[in-house]
């Protein structure tokens, strides 16, 4: 088992396969700097295998892949198929906006061996929903859809809510979530752009979405432990999970490492230090001594998140 300094044991490793996106929602750094990495500074298929092979031989077994948008990534299923062949790999899954999920690509994606999806969707109002990320509403929901059709059970739904833009469409929301038989997991924003838009707190969706919660009994999802408290919806399959860094940091289960788009190892979301990984690898580095800054990386993994001082840019970090 990989574990910190403070002894929390270091299960999932998340990916960021790409900094590059086709939408540019609010309250991501791709809103402000859209500079992207040249492609030689981005991890080949072949070398996100290799840093992946060396942290499952270390004792992790969790993959999440992001970015930026993963699904612009050409040829992704042969990525996803190559790690989902390895048996220490537990859990496998995708974050995406699912704009670009077509019924062939969701097909392809559970074929090629992804157990889960995770869609960001936060607006039920096509008017809203191209205010927040520049795409249109009905591409995610045939891209949600396209999941469910596959045959991917979950399919999790991200949403972050802003003031006075998204904040009023919490109950349909909700709604869509029952109609749908989704699991959605509200995330408190994260100030990684300069944006003068504020995010909500999540004691205050909770307080408003608490009548409609089994709110005496949190879900526990082992498939794929994670920052989210969740709650069964009352009379429906649909769950409601609330990933709150700020109003309830958790940090102190925090079972995450980090691999940005231009490989560097980092410990936590809210930092910009990392280990260049890649170019120890390009340079033919021993792997004891990937090893050792690998660990030495977990060792400065700091008990809590400093409130997002001076993060690396979210699309080379990954949500
Ligand atoms: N493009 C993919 C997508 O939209 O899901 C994957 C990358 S995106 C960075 C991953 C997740 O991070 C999304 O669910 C997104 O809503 C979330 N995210 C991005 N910026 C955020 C921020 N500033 N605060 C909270 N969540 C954020």
């Amino acid at each position: 088992m990989l574990k910190d300094g403070f002894g929390r044991t270091i299960e999932t490793l998340r990916v960021s396969i790409t900094d590059r996106c086709n939408l540019k929602c609010l309250y991501c750094t791709i809103n402000q700097d859209t500079v992207f990495l040249p492609k030689h500074r981005i991890m080949t298929y072949e070398e996100i295998m290799k840093i992946s092979r060396i942290l499952l031989d270390l004792g992790l077994s969790r993959i999440k892949l992001t970015g930026g948008e993963p699904l612009i990534r050409k040829d992704l299923p042969k990525l996803i198929e190559k790690l989902a062949s390895l048996n220490e790999v537990k859990d496998l899954s995708l974050t995406t906006n699912g704009t670009m999920l077509t019924s062939f690509m969701a097909k392809i994606l559970k074929e090629a061996g992804l157990h889960r999806l995770n869609i960001s969707l936060d607006s039920l109002n096509p008017y809203t929903y191209r205010r927040i990320t520049g795409g249109k509403l009905n591409d995610v929901l045939r891209g949600i859809d396209n999941a469910i059709e596959s045959g991917f059970n979950p399919v999790k739904i991200n949403t972050v809510l802003l003031k006075n833009i998204n904040d009023s469409e919490i109950f349909d929301i909700l709604n869509f979530a029952v109609e749908k038989s989704l699991t959605i997991r509200f995330i408190e924003e994260m100030p990684f752009s300069k944006t003068p838009y504020s995010g909500v707190s999540n004691d205050t969706v909770f307080s408003m979405l608490k009548p409609y919660l089994e709110t005496d009994k949190v879900v526990k999802d082992d498939k794929s432990p994670g920052p989210a408290v969740t709650f069964k919806v009352k009379g429906s399959n649909a769950k409601i999970g609330f990933i709150s860094p700020f109003s309830r940091p958790f940090c102190m289960k925090c079972n995450r490492i980090r691999l940005s788009t231009d490989g560097k190892i980092l410990p936590c979301i809210a930092t910009n230090k990392g280990v260049d990984i890649l170019s120890m690898i390009r340079n033919h580095s021993p792997d004891q001594i990937i090893i050792d800054k690998i660990k030495e990386s977990l060792m400065g993994k700091k008990l809590m998140h400093d409130g997002f001082k001076n993060p690396l840019k979210m699309n080379l970090l990954g949500g």
